[in-house]
């Protein structure tokens, strides 16, 4: 998958969702859902993080799949995108702007 299909499929995601949980709802209120689930989703990704590194209580390590980091992180990049698009943020350009200001501190 390249960024364009990656964008694409937010654009679809993003309809779906409103369509599903946001057709009476303002785009205050729809920025502030995916705020909130972008913090749902740090949250499950830290859960993956300490059980990666066996931090976790050995009960709650013995029910982990540790397969599930993947997933986590995709959950964080698609909901950040998600937010992106609620606030009409470019994020193709915010991406390459940020990529050449780290470039230029080296
Ligand atoms: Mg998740």
């Amino acid at each position: 998958m390249n960024f364009q299909e990656l964008l694409q499929f937010i654009d679809l995601e993003s309809k779906r969702l409103i369509q599903n949980y946001g057709q009476n709802s303002t785009e205050q209120e729809i920025i502030l859902a995916r705020t909130v689930k972008l913090t749902e989703e740090l949250g499950e990704l830290c859960n993956e993080v300490l059980a990666f590194n066996g931090d976790q209580r050995e009960d709650k390590l013995n029910k982990m799949d540790k397969n599930n980091l993947p997933n986590e992180l995709a959950d964080v990049i698609i909901t950040t995108l998600l937010l992106a698009k609620a606030m009409d943020v470019d994020i193709r350009e915010a991406l390459k702007n940020k990529i050449e200001k780290i470039n230029n501190r080296c």
